[in-house]
């Protein structure tokens, strides 16, 4: 059951935000970032992003992280209402420990969900049920889902949240990640 631990107003190089922090049942410090007045309301902009250290600070170009989240922020920060839920699940669940020993195996050329697989962890352990509280927390009818990733909808929609439309966030591929995401476009499903 989650419970308001504290908000406030967070002004962003992309606009106008409140931070939402919550306790919930496993204690993870996610983060959820509010634009404009989303109770009860339909068809909310929602990206649901998942950390990665790696992509969203350190500016790495294994993957295509970062560019999603300022993509998700800077689409966000113009509209009247929408929210961002910042999942605290590095590197696709598994940590961070382990997503730099499934690069070293990528080192090696062995492919993203190759790696996990070697180190026997699932190729994708993320749960979304905190962004499902969260969804229901603010009474929100229906949303448009900003992802690529088709596990993520069917998630939702198991758990009773609408999606009247998905956003699609396109991002240019770099000799990097060009790999990585061929893999999750071929192997994960994403719509790339
Ligand atoms: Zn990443």
């Amino acid at each position: 059951m989650l419970e308001l631990y504290s908000k406030a107003k967070l002004p962003t190089i992309f606009g106008q935000f409140e931070i939402y922090v919550f306790s919930d049942d496993e204690n993870l410090e996610n983060a959820v970032l509010v634009r404009g007045d989303v109770n009860s309301k339909e068809n909310v902009p929602v990206r649901i992003h998942s950390e990665c250290l790696t992509g969203d600070v350190m500016g790495s170009k294994r993957c295509d992280c970062r560019d999603q989240l300022l993509k998700s922020l800077e689409f966000l920060g113009k509209q009247d209402f929408g929210m961002l839920i910042y999942l605290r699940q590095e590197g696709r669940g598994i940590g961070l420990l382990d997503k730099i020993r499934a690069y070293s195996l990528q080192d090696q050329g062995y492919d993203t969900v190759e790696a996990n697989l070697m180190l026997g962890l699932p190729a994708d352990k993320r749960d979304y049920t905190f962004a499902v509280e969260v969804i229901k927390y603010f009474g929100i009818k229906s949303i448009r889902l900003m992802t690529n990733n088709p596990l993520k909808m069917d998630f939702l929609k198991k758990y009773n949240i609408r999606i009247t439309d998905r956003i699609p966030i396109i991002s240019e591929p770099t000799p990097y990640d060009e790999f990585y995401l061929n893999t999750k476009k071929m192997r994960l499903g994403h719509q790339i």
